[in-house]
């Protein structure tokens, strides 16, 4: 009885809130005027931003010998799928306002750690898979060669500078190759940090990027980062890389 009262009250005192909210137009067009009053999805800014896990292009194994298919598929399963669900987590439970993965990152040094920690691991892992391929790797080609060449010698000299910033950031984190109005720079970042981030060293849009987190290549390659990084080069799709210029 007592629980049917209170119901009521609630329902009631919801009922006149609304109306007080939307005022006297609910009374003329009804339908119209919630409306024109409670944004749904896909009208102005009132979707929050969610970051979605891209589907593979491979199978997990397509990448052996370079990388294999047990470290491919928790990875992608466990690590990736972690960081997507625990930003979408963040952006619902902190109201995070920001409406594209752009604005996310732009603004990432305001972020809450857990925003930022997994926005940047949901976005760097999609950037990560989408550069790999099963199959002999060519090597950049057109203005993306060019643009290497012009910023650092050679497509050799390149690797070697590519290789040195995996190989030596320490612990967690990334190596980056990212074009800054048409020079090329090599980067590395710490834990899920990107060129994207407002307060990144180097910042610019990212043409590849090397995960060197020991979840990417423990179970294979134990401590020896060098070989992961040297056999990561062979399934590097550079067509996708060129696609970023
Ligand atoms: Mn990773």
């Amino acid at each position: 009885m007592e629980t049917n009262t209170r119901r009521d009250f609630i329902k009631t005192t919801l009922t006149a809130s609304l109306a007080v909210a939307i005022g006297s137009p609910v009374l003329l067009n009804g339908g119209a005027a919630l409306a024109a009053v409670i944004p749904t999805e896909g009208t102005t800014g009132f979707a929050p931003l969610k970051f979605t896990q891209k589907p593979l292009k491979y199978a997990f194994n397509a990448l052996e010998p370079n990388i294999d298919a047990l470290t491919m598929d928790i990875h992608y399963t466990k690590h990736h799928a972690a960081y997507v669900k625990n930003v979408n987590d963040a952006i619902a439970a902190e109201n995070i306002p920001y409406k594209t993965e752009a604005d996310f990152f732009n603004n990432a040094s305001k972020l809450s750690a857990k925003a930022r920690n997994n926005g940047g691991g949901a976005w760097n892992h999609n950037f990560f898979f989408e550069t790999l391929k099963a199959g002999a790797s060519t090597g950049p080609e057109g203005k993306l060669k060019d643009a290497i060449v012009k910023s650092f010698g050679s497509v050799d000299k390149f690797k070697e500078q590519f290789s040195a910033a995996a190989a030596s950031r320490f612990g967690s984190g990334w190596a980056w190759l990212v074009n800054d109005k048409g020079t090329l720079k090599i980067c590395s970042t710490a834990n899920q940090d990107n060129p994207l981030f407002d307060n990144a060293e180097v910042k610019g849009v990212p043409l590849l990027g090397l995960d060197v987190w020991e979840h990417a290549y423990y179970l294979k390659y134990q401590n020896k980062r060098a070989d992961y990084i040297a056999n990561w080069w062979n399934v590097v799709d550079w067509g996708v890389v060129s696609k970023r210029m």
